[in-house]
């Protein structure tokens, strides 16, 4: 008999309660009682959401208040010494403490994205190759480790009244050193040995609280890891594989490659894959695991949102469960953390597209089904297998998914689509004849504050309060008044504002063809910070412009230059749920022909200077850097295919809200964009260095308003930033702008900033 368990469940319910709950908490409205009373009624409705389904083991420690990297700080008790305030280290007070430094000063410049960054408190990065963010443990060379197993043994204990199968879940010690702050390999594995301490003291009480199985994450195996790591995962477990608990071993998002040998024999009770990324390391898995050793295969997709092809992986399946028998585990990929919680709560979702998706829920029930299929023949199941199959047939021939033309035209883009006619320096030449900037010309990255008054008018619209004319002519005063300050403040290329998106993937979404979007189908970004990507479930179109009336209106209403302001292919791709029919590339491509009409039409339409917003360019490289190369390749022809089909005349901009460029600036030049806007004010212009060694021919705009914070930069400071980027980057090739979007801000801060960025440019030029 297959056995059937997961590996994590979301926890911020199917409504965002915990998000809701801990913002009232934080702002004094909930006691610390009530908070944790939500925590558990939280954990309640997700083990009745599971209860149904027959699972052989039940997963616990997978409840988080902010994130489950920070809970396994405290688990091993090791908090850093700015957070211990109140002598009781472990409070709630200190946890919140090292979670939260981001999330005061971090209003996201989207909205509603995490990034990675630093700030006061914990500094957040992203979770493997999710949207997921956690907060990076520190460590030092005095870094102790005491075991503070209160939260977990909770968990255990409550889920333990209802059900006796518990097996908690833990992150494994080589992969939580990995994840450390500290650059310095050695000085972090030199830890090892008394993390082990507190490790082995945690599975020898998990003994005593009558756990058979513990799930030890070590995602690290799916990624080049030098030598000296392979060491420490051999040691870790030659110690740990002692106790009294049965050790599964978890990793997931990729294959092991050069480390599957190494996982496989490594002295633990068993081994769970991802089956859905690795499907090939499966028989070698088998052949290294021995005759004794569990292998859980995850099966299931827990990262995307399309309903499992139940017949498939059941005949996938057979040959290896006839094989290894109650050795065969079943689960999903990795934790569903990365999916929403329940399609059941989507009543308004598009029926037919609908009946192509799974989320959490839906997919442990794909997971049960699978193990009924097995375990007591396909004629039990029948009625659902055969609905399965339906619903993945309908997908494979809807016409709503696959349109002929949009493919061909795919099938057709040629190298010259993407390719400018001459040259950078060519065109700089061009371009400045006509758009007669000043040196360090100044502008912003496109948003400027979206008030309540703003969100007021779209909200009013989505409810039908309003009609179109009433929206677009309100939507037009709010352009106008931002083109009259932008004016006023001296700048001197002029975005129109972006007040009619929400959001800069959301906007294009619903004017594209081939993109859905839910109600509540939320997933955790950090700590209380969700987002509710858009579901592009078939090849894409542009209906129609998106934003050339808003673009065109702006110009109409001032002599200087106003920038077309879009979000490029790979963005929207990367902050989307994508469909997995095809390979991401054409998905992207799709888009960058969509992206490319609309660039064409706002040249048309008399608009010089087009911005296309690629700030999620770096989140799906691959976790595996020999695999990069091939990612930057079609990532980077979709934005040429996008951008350069434009008049030399025209100038292209691009923005990303990071400078961790060092890596990818040979990619980054091949965008071969006029400008390129960057986040580089925190960091006081370090993050340039790269451009000393690699000569940038392009324009480069280096952020030097810190948007995140509310504070108002000194003129000094900013000249004093562009100075330092002066440097490394040849004067005539800089621009002055903030680091990112001001949507997040308040015109009363906006003004003073601005005006004193005006002030630095005309410093500099004076100079
Ligand atoms: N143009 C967008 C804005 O200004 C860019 C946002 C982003 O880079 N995340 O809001
Ligand atoms: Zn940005």
């Amino acid at each position: 008999m297959a056995k059937l368990h997961h590996l994590g469940f979301p926890r911020i319910g199917n409504k965002r309660q915990l998000k809701f709950a801990l913002e009232k908490f934080w702002g004094g409205e909930l006691s610390e009682q009530q908070l944790q009373t939500t925590a558990a009624d939280l954990r309640q409705q997700n083990w009745r959401d599971q209860q149904d389904l027959a699972l052989d083991l039940y997963t616990a420690g997978d409840f988080s208040l902010y994130d489950q990297v920070l809970d396994a700080s405290f688990l091993v008790g090791n908090i850093p010494q700015r957070a211990k305030q109140s002598g009781q280290d472990n409070s709630l007070d200190n946890y919140f403490r090292v979670a939260r430094g981001r999330s005061q000063s971090q209003e996201c410049c989207a909205g509603s994205h995490g990034h990675s960054g630093e700030s006061q408190a914990g500094e957040m990065t992203k979770w493997f190759n999710t949207n997921y963010h956690y907060i990076v443990p520190e460590f030092d060379a005095q870094t102790t480790f005491s075991l503070n197993a209160e939260q977990l043994l909770l968990q255990i204990e409550e889920l333990q009244q209802i059900n006796k199968n518990v097996k908690p879940v833990i992150i494994g010690p080589v992969t939580y050193l990995w994840l450390g702050k500290e650059k310095d390999d050695s000085q972090k594995l030199a830890l090892l040995p008394k993390l082990l301490e507190v490790y082995s003291e945690l599975l020898a009480l998990l003994a005593e609280k009558n756990i058979t199985w513990v799930q030890i994450d070590e995602p690290v195996l799916v990624l080049e890891i030098p030598t000296q790591w392979q060491e420490a995962l051999q040691s870790s477990y030659n110690k740990l594989g002692q106790s009294k608990v049965k050790l599964l071993l978890t990793t997931y998002f990729g294959e092991l490659k050069n480390n599957l040998k190494l996982a496989c024999e490594l002295p633990v009770a068993g081994l769970h894959l991802d089956a859905v990324n690795a499907p090939h390391e499966i028989d070698l898995a088998i052949a290294y695991l021995g005759t004794d050793k569990i292998l859980s295969l995850g099966i299931i997709n827990a990262c995307n949102i399309w309903k499992t092809d139940l017949n498939q992986t059941l005949n996938q399946l057979l040959p290896i469960h006839q094989k290894l028998q109650d050795k065969l585990w079943l689960a999903p990929s990795s934790s569903l953390l990365h999916v929403p919680i329940d399609l059941d709560n989507e009543q308004k979702l598009d029926y037919e597209v609908k009946s192509w998706l799974a989320f959490a829920v839906q997919k442990l029930q794909e997971l049960s089904l699978i193990g009924r299929a097995l375990n007591e023949g396909l004629a039990s199941v029948e009625a659902a297998f055969t609905y399965n199959k339906l619903c993945i047939e309908s997908r494979r021939q809807s016409q709503r998914v696959h349109k002929q033309n949009i493919k061909s035209k795919v099938l057709n883009i040629t190298p010259e689509l993407g390719q400018r006619k001459q040259n950078i320096t060519q065109r700089e030449a061009l371009q400045q004849s006509y758009l007669n900037l000043p040196s360090y010309p100044t502008t912003t990255i496109g948003s400027f504050p979206q008030t309540s008054d703003i969100r007021q008018l779209r909200q009013a619209k989505r409810l039908g309060d309003i009609n179109e004319e009433q929206y677009k002519k309100s939507i037009k005063e709010s352009i106008k008044f931002c083109i009259n300050e932008q004016d006023e403040l001296g700048l001197d290329v002029l975005v129109h504002g972006e007040a009619e998106r929400n959001d800069m993937v959301e906007y294009f979404g619903e004017l594209l063809d081939g993109f859905v979007f839910t109600q509540f189908a939320w997933v955790q970004s950090y700590g209380s910070r969700c987002v509710k990507p858009p579901i592009l479930f078939g090849d894409v179109s542009r209906p129609k412009a998106m934003t050339v009336e808003w673009s065109s209106y702006a110009q109409s209403l001032t002599e200087k230059k106003v920038k077309g302001m879009l979000t490029g292919p790979v963005t929207i791709l990367n902050w989307s749920f994508v469909r997995d029919d095809q390979p991401l590339k054409t998905t992207c491509m799709q888009i960058a022909l969509a992206i490319r009409e609309e660039v064409l039409d706002l040249e048309k339409a008399g608009i010089n200077i087009i911005q296309i917003d690629e700030a999620a360019l770096r989140e799906k490289l691959p976790l595996r850097r020999s695999q990069w190369q091939q990612y930057l390749n079609w990532a980077i022809s979709a934005f040429r295919v996008c951008a350069n089909g434009v008049d030399d005349k025209t100038q292209i901009h691009t923005h990303m809200c990071y400078s961790e460029f060092n890596d990818i600036i040979k990619a980054i030049a091949q965008m071969d964009a006029d400008v390129i806007t960057i986040e580089t004010s925190r960091s006081d212009m370090e993050l340039l260095d790269v451009f000393e060694e690699f000569s940038y021919p392009n324009g480069i705009g280096p952020g030097v308003y810190d948007i995140h914070s509310p504070n108002i930069p000194d003129v000094e400071r900013m000249v004093s930033l562009m100075k330092k980027a002066a440097l490394r980057i040849p004067a005539e090739q800089l621009w002055v702008n903030p680091d990112c979007g001001l949507k997040t801000r308040r015109w009363e801060e906006v003004k003073p900033a601005l005006l004193n960025m005006v002030t630095a440019a005309k410093k500099l030029r004076a100079s």
